[in-house]
């Protein structure tokens, strides 16, 4: 029986002030199933040869067949447009509750193009679709424009918003919601702000169409199990990925640690989720039908403020990387970042940057790797653009090409490196080397393969690095979140049962990942159509890479371009 779980998408042309609302077409979303698959095919067919921050650059939004359903972790909402921070294929996805809220509106896709003339948001409840003015809300917070909207249009709608930072086309901006949740990278945020869309506010209380109730619940109902049987899940519920930080540092030196210079920090207890948990940590946040609840809703004594977080990355590079060891101030740059609307992670990555930049004697101001004043000082510049902020506002390649310091940039693609110091870690270098935004984690997470194969051998690498970057963005494809998978074990086989109950449309895993590798291909091809000489030199890692860390048992390994040269030449021959 096909029921076809999809539904409708809404146009909007800012612009003229259009609005459009169709049927998912059919073959479209069997073929690209959904979240990341439909904002990807948009992008590659929609937008080309286009400025990231004009009129014609298009903000794509999309659920997956299995949000809002009861499915694990199927809270996941996709964001894509062509990115001002790189130049090239951009994307992001956020937890919480935002897509969840569109299906039940009757939604699966929402793609904004066009610039308004004044500051608007989109507000969705179930048919009632209509464009309204923001220009109360323009200037504020993300956390305050979210409190600000659910006040005016009721708890029940969720939000998804930019900060100072979107409006300011910060190319680090992001898209926040459900006070804590990011669209975090690539600088969706700032597309957004170029388009004068504040916000999106959707409510709906339709039913969701399931073509066999009784075998999603079945299929579900085994997950759930497997997830609350695993002899992991309690530590997952109560530290989340913020209980990373002191393995990544201690056992496997692969902390991010004052711009990458190393990969242990001798204050990464300090910071771990063992010491945020019981010091700051009041409750556990869910995205929605999540059993995991690895948000951390955070109190900060030190500055009287509440921030959900931080997770993983973020203490990696919000903390270690910026030579922070109290836990409290780390918190307060994480909050600071999530209400001017600024990416983590890449705030991070600057901020690391421009410490190293100073304490070098690049430039004249004064940043020290662990001094508080300077770092929140700089999330304020960064996001506001105000003087030394309205470079570093550019992103660390470009701010590195400004101070002629490309050798202290860690990037790839443009797009800051996330929280793997990956010098003795090939498959996970060879990760941020080929990711289809830069210098992501999400497409592949692969440094647990290299502790388990071996921290200087190559071989192999690239056949398993490209196996994960097929598996990972299915999740993305589905709207669900992969951390069940990653972290709890659950059968990858269920989640294409999930799909064919969902929507009659009955496949196999491997069908499944056909259509995710069809989405990265069309990512790359991106690319090359957008970006003037993209090839091989695009994906060769930071000059960092080549330098021996500073401690550590790893002090000899590097990866220098003999081995990245290696690693590529695998992983084309593969593809
Ligand atoms: S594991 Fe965390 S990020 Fe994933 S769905 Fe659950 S709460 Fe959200």
């Amino acid at each position: 029986m096909v029921v076809d779980g999809y539904q409708k998408m809404i146009r909007v042309n800012l612009t003229s002030g259009k609005i459009s609302v169709k049927e998912i077409d059919k073959k479209f979303a069997r073929e690209y199933i959904g979240g990341r698959g439909f904002t990807a095919k948009i992008l590659y067919d929609e937008v080309r040869n286009v400025d990231p921050l004009g009129p014609d650059n298009k903000v794509s939004v999309a659920s997956g067949p299995l949000s809002g359903l009861f499915a694990p972790g199927g809270g996941k909402t996709h964001f894509s447009a062509k990115s001002p921070l790189t130049g090239g294929f951009g994307d992001s996805n956020m937890g919480g509750l935002f897509s969840a809220e569109m299906r039940m509106a009757g939604y699966d896709l929402f793609v904004f193009e066009g610039v308004s003339k004044k500051p608007v948001y989109l507000y969705v409840e179930n048919d009632k679709v209509e464009i309204r003015d923001a220009s109360h809300l323009w200037g504020k917070g993300i956390i305050t424009t979210e409190l600000e909207m659910k006040k005016e249009l009721g708890e029940e709608f969720q939000i998804a918003a930019i900060g100072p930072a979107g409006e300011k086309l910060v190319k680090i901006a992001c898209i926040g919601h459900d006070y804590g949740r990011q669209a975090g990278r690539a600088g969706i945020g700032a597309v957004m702000g170029s388009k004068k869309l504040k916000a999106i506010a959707v409510h709906g209380t339709k039913d969701i169409p399931v073509a066999d109730v009784k075998e999603l619940v079945k299929v579900a109902g085994k997950m759930f199990d497997d997830c609350k049987k695993h002899p992991n899940f309690g530590a997952w519920q109560k530290y989340g990925t913020s209980q990373v930080v002191k393995w990544a540092s201690d056992e496997i030196e692969a902390l991010p640690t004052r711009n990458f210079q190393q990969g242990k920090f001798e204050k990464a207890l300090d910071i771990d989720g063992t010491t945020m948990v019981p010091r700051n940590v009041k409750l556990n946040k869910s995205c929605f039908g999540c059993p995991m609840a690895c948000g951390k809703y955070a109190y900060i004594p030190t500055y009287d403020k509440y921030v959900e977080g931080a997770e993983y990355e973020t203490l990696a590079l919000l903390g270690s990387n910026c030579g922070m060891g109290f836990i409290d101030d780390v918190l307060m740059g994480n909050y600071l970042c999530d209400e001017y609307g600024i990416d983590t992670i890449s705030a991070g990555n600057i901020i690391g940057f421009t410490m190293e930049c100073s304490e070098k004697g690049i430039i004249k101001e004064k940043y020290r790797f662990g001094e508080k004043e300077g770092y929140l000082d700089l999330i304020k510049k960064i996001a506001f653009r105000e003087g030394i902020g309205d470079i570093l506002a550019e992103g660390v390649k470009y701010a590195a090409q400004k101070w002629n310091a490309m050798d202290l940039a860690v990037h790839v693609k443009g797009m800051e490196q996330s929280g793997y110091e990956s010098r003795a870690a090939p498959s996970m270098a060879l990760s941020y080397m080929t990711c289809d935004v830069g210098a992501h984690h999400n497409r592949s997470w692969a440094i647990s393969y290299d502790v388990k194969e071996g921290r200087d051998k190559l071989e192999g690498k690239a056949e398993y690095v490209i196996k994960l970057q097929h598996i990972r963005p299915l999740f993305d494809q589905l709207g669900a979140c992969r951390l069940q998978w990653v972290e709890l074990e659950v059968d990858l086989n269920d989640y294409a049962r999930l799909y064919s109950a969902a929507t009659g449309y009955k496949t196999t895993l491997d069908e499944l990942l056909l259509s995710a590798e069809k989405v990265y291909n069309i990512s790359r091809a991106f690319w090359f159509r957008e970006v003037k000489g993209f090839g091989r030199s695009w994906d060769m890692p930071p000059k960092r890479y080549t330098e021996k860390p500073k401690v550590g048992q790893f002090k000899d390994l590097v990866i220098d371009n003999e081995k990245a040269n290696k690693l590529l030449d695998d992983y084309y021959r593969l593809r």
